[in-house]
């Protein structure tokens, strides 16, 4: 049955792919409306909806419904968004087929540099003011997307450099991508890891006949050939598995420490908002740059780094600029240590216990067992505008609060279950792997009282 709908799915697309670049067209036009068209509106009043006021309902596009349901979709089929509908990797790649071709930089591809540009930005979109202020979104997206096309016109021959190597969404789901429902597999597959190639068709530098992962394979379906043996077809499969069978997959220490490093940075991007705490010690450090004549710390920030709307009566300093980085630097911190504290935990145990393989395998296999449930956070914490017309609905306050905890406490669930089937892939007998889980529990744990206050508030 599965495969019959699968089969179904590919013919559809091989047959139709070469109308994709007008439903990238057709993005592009919408994505640049609801960055650009608030910039010329006034102000919504106070009451507006998004059915009454085009800025609000921009907003809640972007924050109710894209981030969340984007977060959403990997699981039930992977990156497509990346392949099918996404106009930023489309534009990278428009830009690529008149672009000057040259070989990508070695730091271009470092497997820190997504990284990097996913902390940055995600710390910018907060001192900005990205989920309340129209300028702040035409900002942070709107130079994504030139440096989308940048990066596209200057590197690689028909692929999108910017997809593999900076986009800080894709990382993101290419992680994810892990546990979702659809793979691509090659038909004839030859030995060896998935390996890295500017040779062949794939935009993303896949060695198709080597591909044994999900992370980078945006689902642009130029692969699939329903007709020719040595193709890639497409897969449904049992959500969850490949993490389950990392071990086969590719494992990848940087994509362990990333989850931990992504999970903290995001915790912290939602805490400043609503912790008294982090009021408490901004006042105490304004009023200590007020004896010591810090005059500069108590100046209005850059408005290109800071929220600056006098109108809207949010003017931020560079006192807020550098306590929101610093706050959110440390959540990264603090939350990649307990993690990796408690993965050293779980990989030590393994091996008390029978698990095979070197601790640095251990550590980074148990590492993936932390992503559902950092989606989860994910989508509770920064697209808690998604869960708001349960509001409105005689569940009220209750519904939404019920609907996130369930949530949380599925991703919970499903962490510990892949946590127990990358034991299981460790050797590890079933009676004994309770011990190794122990801190993998802990460790969900943590991340659930840390985001306590987003799901029931304080
Ligand atoms: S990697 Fe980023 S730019 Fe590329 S298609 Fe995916 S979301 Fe879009
Ligand atoms: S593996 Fe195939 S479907 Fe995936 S990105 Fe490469 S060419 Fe596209």
């Amino acid at each position: 049955m599965m495969s019959r709908i699968s089969a179904a799915i590919e013919s559809f697309f091989v047959r139709y792919r070469s109308y994709l670049p007008w439903v990238h067209a057709v993005m592009f036009v919408m994505f640049m409306t609801i960055l650009f068209l608030p910039l010329l509106l006034p102000d919504p009043p106070e009451d507006a909806t998004p059915l009454t006021h085009f800025t609000t309902f921009a907003n809640y596009a972007l924050w109710g419904l894209w981030f969340p349901l984007l977060f959403l979709s990997v699981i039930f089929s992977g990156r497509s968004w990346c392949g099918l509908f996404c106009p930023m990797g489309a534009a990278s790649e428009w830009a690529n087929k008149i672009g000057l071709k040259r070989p990508i930089p070695g730091w271009l591809r470092w497997e820190g540099t997504p990284v990097v540009s996913f902390i940055v930005t995600t710390i910018l979109g907060q001192t900005l003011g990205v989920r309340d202020h129209p300028e702040a979104v035409a900002e942070i997206f709107g130079c994504t997307m030139a440096a989308a096309i940048v990066i596209g016109f200057l590197y690689g021959q028909r692929k999108r450099v910017w997809c593999r190597h900076l986009c800080p969404i894709g990382r993101l789901l290419g992680l994810y991508s892990r546990i979702g429902a659809v793979q691509f597999v090659p038909k004839v597959k030859l030995g060896g890891c998935d390996s890295y190639t500017e040779k062949g068709i794939c935009p993303t530098m896949i060695a198709l006949a080597h591909k044994n992962e999900s992370r980078h394979c945006i689902e642009c379906f130029r692969c699939v050939n329903p007709q020719a043996k040595g193709s890639i077809r497409m897969e449904f499969r049992r959500p969850g598995i490949e993490i389950e069978k990392i071990r086969d997959h590719n494992a990848n220490p940087a994509e362990s420490w990333f989850l931990f490093l992504d999970t903290g940075v995001a915790l912290g991007a939602f805490l400043w908002l609503v912790l008294p705490q982090y009021q408490n010690v901004r006042q105490a450090v304004g009023d200590i740059a007020i004896d010591h004549g810090w005059d500069w710390l108590l100046q209005v920030g850059s408005p290109w780094l800071v929220s600056v709307h006098p109108e809207r009566a949010e003017v931020f300093l560079w006192l807020d600029f550098i306590m929101i980085v610093g706050f959110m630097l440390c959540c990264m911190l603090a939350l990649t240590i307990l993690l990796g504290a408690m993965t050293g935990a779980a990989a030590w145990l393994s091996a008390r216990v029978g698990g095979k393989g070197e601790f640095r395998q251990r550590f980074t296999e148990l590492g993936y067992l932390y992503a559902p449930v950092s989606m989860v956070s994910l989508i509770l914490g920064l697209g808690n505008l998604l869960f708001d017309p349960i509001k409105e609905t005689p569940l009220g306050m209750h519904g939404v609060q019920a609907v996130k905890g369930a949530l949380f406490v599925a991703g919970m669930a499903w962490s510990i279950w892949l946590g127990d089937r990358i034991l299981s892939n460790q050797s590890v007998c079933a009676a004994r792997r309770w011990l190794p889980l122990l801190p993998g529990l802990m460790g969900c744990m943590a991340i659930g009282v840390c985001w306590w206050p987003a799901i029931f508030g304080i």
